[in-house]
């Protein structure tokens, strides 16, 4: 009987063990980069942005540097099936009809998005990534410029009287100077806002604002004021500043956080933030699962106090 015990103790105790701590496979997540418009500089955010997905322990991350000139007429065609979730620190004109049609079939049948601040002013003319982001702005032209989204290129999106709503009225595309600013939760059972904090504050970054798109199947998720009293050239709205969208079975995670220009110097305060690091992780995970098993850490900023990592 003992040595059967003992041969079985023996015997099953490092399976068991292999077993109990075995982590589950990481989720692969491609953080596409490349090409920023002028206003922006991807090899000054895309670093940071791995960095954060890196500290989750959730991910394995591979950097896809897409071709900076020229990618409409190339063959960049990454494999996004092979992914997921697809994190874009990434701005630029068009894609191959090829590659668009394959990242609208990986979106379609269940894939995940993460776009990041200025990600939304890409693809300007491409339907169906407006229809992933719900609503974006600006968007490069052929000459360099930034204008490329007409003013009408859909309805804005607005929170008002407890709920978000549709607005069709002119004007689009703008953002009060970059400034510490208090975000607003509007869904707190979503799985990326569950446990923070009902308002919380951001530090020194653009509130986009009066971006326009169809709008469609979006749940806003915090909103932050454009205070015309503070700048006069401000909406005047509260403004979607998180928001997920369902896209066929696909799910979108949109940040407008995380502002970084090519004269912008360390430390990068809108994305050293603790809430843009947090969200941004969270979003990844929730896009690519929908589920998110992260701790809301005991740094993270609170209505009060501006709270950045170095
Ligand atoms: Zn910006």
């Amino acid at each position: 009987m003992l040595n059967s015990a003992r041969f079985l103790k023996f015997a099953l105790l490092p399976l068991l063990l292999t077993a109990g701590v075995a982590a589950p496979a990481p989720l692969r997540v491609m953080l596409l980069t490349g090409e920023s418009n002028r206003y922006h500089d991807w090899t000054k955010s895309s670093p940071l942005v791995k960095t954060y997905l890196d500290q989750t322990g959730l991910f394995a991350v591979d950097v896809v540097t897409a071709p900076l000139k020229g990618v409409e007429r190339s063959d960049f065609n990454p494999k996004f099936s092979d992914y997921a979730v697809i994190v874009m620190d990434y701005e630029t004109m068009d894609w191959p009809a090829a590659t668009k049609a394959a990242f609208v079939t990986y979106m379609k049948n269940g894939g995940g998005l993460v776009t990041i601040h200025a990600a939304d002013n890409a693809f300007p003319h491409w339907p169906e990534f407006n229809e992933m982001i719900g609503v974006g702005g600006w968007g490069i032209t052929p000459a360099g410029g930034v204008n490329a989204r007409q003013p009408d290129a859909g309805v804005k999106l607005r929170w008002r009287d407890g709920h978000a709503v549709t607005d069709d009225s002119p004007g689009g595309y703008g953002h009060p100077a970059p400034h510490d600013f208090t975000v607003v939760t509007r869904t707190p059972d979503h799985p990326i806002m569950r446990g923070l904090p009902a308002a919380w504050l951001h530090a020194m970054d653009e509130i986009y604002s009066q971006l326009r798109g169809p709008a469609k199947n979006v749940t806003v998720l915090a909103t932050a004021l454009a205070d015309k009293k503070q700048f006069p050239n401000a909406s005047g709205e509260d403004e979607p500043m998180l928001m997920t969208i369902a896209y066929g079975q696909g799910r979108v995670f949109h940040t407008t956080f995380g502002h970084v220009g090519p004269q912008s110097k360390p430390p990068f305060r809108p994305l050293t933030c603790v809430g843009f690091i947090v969200t941004l992780q969270r979003g990844t995970e929730w896009a690519a699962t929908g589920k998110v098993t992260q701790q809301v850490p005991a740094d993270f900023p609170t209505a009060e106090k501006i709270s950045t990592r170095n």
